[in-house]
């Protein structure tokens, strides 16, 4: 049987680093750092080798397409394919950062939602009969949820949500935001919390277009949150540790064979959010 391999993304410190080292502990099969940085990827394959872990590296900046396809065929040539993709990739502007709104719109919504979406749109053909995909999502994207006006909630809510519709929706709060005009628009003022909105509704639409386009693989998708953690983008407050941050989408990344479900669900704190 050939090797299984596990990809995270942006996973050379934080949450994802964390999840890399809890994987190369009960993972059987190659785990993978990838960075859109090389010294900073390979220089947390070293922290992981002087805890005993071994790693591999493959550059991968979700922002850039080329960078997105060169690693998908190298996994394809290598594996092919990929048993497990956790999308943890994602960037927030500090609370004090005075970057007017509508640059943080577009770039939040760059990384998070659009360049997430390039990296399952090429990935989810790679992904395994069996394989498990998580998009590290946030509670802050179900909170913004509920601050939509109705009409937009009812749409992220909805069955039967495109992802045309979901990118255009995205798309409308970017171009509102740059008119000052995205709270008439039904939008609350949080870019971050937007953009997380948006992947946790792609997480959906993906999972309902697997089970129809894939119905005996048995492949999961869900999005989750892995709380409130001490990172370099939440700070020194947050209570929970990044090991104790990986938890959650670990736990998704490992759901075992011939598991059904959660498939298509926010997920926090192994257990099952409304949406
Ligand atoms: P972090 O410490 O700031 O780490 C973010 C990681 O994403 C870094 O490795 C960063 O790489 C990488 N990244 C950013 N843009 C990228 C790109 N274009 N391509 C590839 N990698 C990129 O943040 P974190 O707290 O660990 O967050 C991880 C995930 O958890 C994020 O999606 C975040 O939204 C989510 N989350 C965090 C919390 C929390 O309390 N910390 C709560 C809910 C959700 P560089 O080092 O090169 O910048």
């Amino acid at each position: 049987m050939s090797t299984k391999v596990a990809v995270v993304t942006g996973s050379n410190k934080g949450i994802g680093l964390a999840i890399v080292r809890s994987l190369c502990k009960q993972y059987q099969g190659d785990v993978y750092i990838t960075a859109r940085d090389v010294g900073r990827g390979q220089e947390a394959v070293e922290s992981m080798v002087s805890e005993g872990l071994k790693p591999k590296f493959h550059q991968l900046d979700i922002n850039d397409l080329e960078s997105i396809t060169t690693a998908a065929a190298f996994f394809k040539d290598k594996y092919g394919g990929v048993d497990v993709l956790i999308n943890n990739a994602g960037i927030a502007f500090k609370a004090a950062d005075t970057t007017p709104f509508p640059v943080q719109a577009e770039v939040t919504l760059k990384t998070n939602y659009f360049a997430t979406r390039d990296m399952l749109t090429h990935f989810l053909p790679l992904i395994k009969a069996g394989g498990r995909v998580v998009n590290v999502s946030s509670f802050v994207g179900a909170r913004t949820l509920n601050k939509c006006n109705s009409a937009l909630q009812q749409r992220f809510r909805s069955e039967d949500i495109s992802e045309e519709e979901l990118n255009g929706l995205m798309e409308q709060f970017v171009d509102q935001a740059k008119k000052g005009e995205h709270e008439k628009g039904g939008w609350p003022d949080t870019a971050y919390g937007t953009s997380k909105t948006g992947l946790t509704v792609l997480s959906m639409i993906h999972a309902r277009r697997l089970s129809k386009e894939r119905p005996n693989d048995g492949v999961l998708v869900n999005a989750c949150c892995p709380g409130w953690v001490r990172t370099d983008m939440a700070g020194s407050k947050a209570p929970k540790s990044p090991d104790e941050g990986a938890i959650t989408p670990v736990y998704l990344a490992l759901l075992p064979p011939g598991a059904a479900e959660p498939h298509g669900k926010f997920v926090s704190d192994k257990e099952v959010q409304q949406w």
